[in-house]
């Protein structure tokens, strides 16, 4: 039996997008073996001209370094008519070389998991008289970009309350709008190691308290100063603690971390990906507020000590998780350390690791494609 096409639109504009899509291409590959067909297309980079094809690759490099810039993109996108505008634009520019993306996977199913695919995909299904499902998967907890939701989406799933409401003021009809949580990757969906096993397989110490800390997939942010900060107050504590660093693409932070002296003992990696093992290890996390990374502490039970945000769509994770009471924020590398260090000798933590299991939804990309294939399934009889 010849499987069905599901195509998944992205753009690699941080790793959380890319994170979701390969979240629900492992969903897919778990629940359904050999059913279907799942690609990943990054439609920007691969499916554009020139130079719309670059602004991906700018992304990190401009919100890592000329971040005025980003809320200036952002703030003009924030306009609905310019948003429009431009991708009508872009569409109109691209055209020719999207028809080819219909040409190459003749999708059964095209799912989005990105703000700017909408628009542009859902006009070129109309003018080619393609009658493809198409569905929206939003991979933001808080900050909800209009261009994510688009009244003629089969469906939109989202992660919370928030995001529904969200779609639900930008037009879409209830039956559209399905709550199922953030599809995180499906190592977070069966039963998670527990710690001993976890740090046994890390080959990690069993120490009293261990931090770990994040910059989200780029390694982005003074993580190099906050884990300074960190390491120098948790000295003073003498308790046994360990840091560990993840830096993710960032080869020059951890090429920078492994050659410090360090008062505790600090591991810096690279990516990693086994992010799941590293969260059960450790007793708290401090990261920028990303997401995909909220969301897989969430259901790892691990409290969240924010360290910074990208302006525009990150913004709104910060109260999330400190309304929520699942952790803190703090951009000051001293104030930081000064918030991990009280963790570390009070007794805030369990309570706020029990608030964070109970908004974590481990199975969300499961349920995700559970209901997708259903789409697929009307579509092809
Ligand atoms: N991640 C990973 N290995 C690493 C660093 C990050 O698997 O070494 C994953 C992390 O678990 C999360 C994603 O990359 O799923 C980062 O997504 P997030 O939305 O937090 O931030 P972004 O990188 O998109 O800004």
């Amino acid at each position: 039996m010849s499987r069905s096409r599901i195509l998944i639109l992205m753009s690699d504009t941080g790793g959380g997008h890319r994170a979701s899509a390969q979240a629900l291409q492992a969903a897919f590959a778990a629940r359904y073996p050999d059913r279907f067909e799942v690609e990943i297309v990054d439609l920007w980079t691969d499916f554009t001209p020139w130079p719309i094809n670059r602004m991906p690759g700018m992304y990190s490099p401009i919100v890592a370094r000329v971040l005025w810039f980003w809320k200036l993109l952002w703030a003009v996108f924030d306009n609905e008519r310019a948003f429009s505008a431009a991708l009508s634009l872009v569409y109109l520019i691209s055209r020719n070389a999207l028809r080819k993306v219909l040409q190459t996977h003749r999708p059964n199913l095209v799912i989005s998991v990105h703000p700017f695919m909408q628009h542009i995909f859902l006009r070129l299904l109309e003018q080619e008289g393609a009658a493809i499902p198409f569905v929206t998967v939003v991979t933001d907890l808080a900050s909800f970009h209009h261009g994510w939701f688009h009244a003629r989406v089969e469906r939109c799933f989202v992660a919370n309350e928030h995001a529904a409401a969200s779609a639900r003021r930008h037009g879409l009809h209830a039956s559209q709008i399905r709550l199922l949580g953030l599809p995180v990757r499906p190592d977070f969906a069966g039963s998670l190691p527990d710690r001993e096993a976890a740090r046994a397989r890390l080959g990690l110490a069993d120490a009293e308290f261990t931090v770990l800390l994040l910059g989200g997939g780029e390694g982005m942010g003074p993580v190099a100063a906050i884990a300074r900060a960190v390491a120098a107050r948790l000295v003073e504590t003498g308790k046994d603690v360990q840091l560990v660093v993840i830096c993710g693409r960032n080869k020059r932070l951890r090429h920078v971390l492994q050659r410090s002296e360090w008062p505790i003992s600090v591991q810096a990696l690279g990516f990693v990906d086994n992010m799941q093992d590293w969260m059960v290890a450790s007793d708290c996390v401090i990261t920028k507020a990303g997401p995909g990374t909220i969301a897989e502490a969430l259901i790892c039970g691990l409290p969240i000590l924010l360290s910074g945000f990208i302006p525009g769509q990150e913004a709104g994770n910060v109260s999330y998780v400190v309304e929520n009471g699942v952790g803190a924020y703090c951009d000051a590398p001293d104030g930081i350390a000064a918030i991990v260090t009280e963790w570390a000798g009070g007794n805030q933590l369990a309570q706020m690791s029990a608030r964070a299991r109970k908004l974590g939804r481990p199975r969300a990309a499961y349920d995700i494609v559970d209901e997708m294939v259903e789409l697929v399934d009307g579509e092809i009889a």
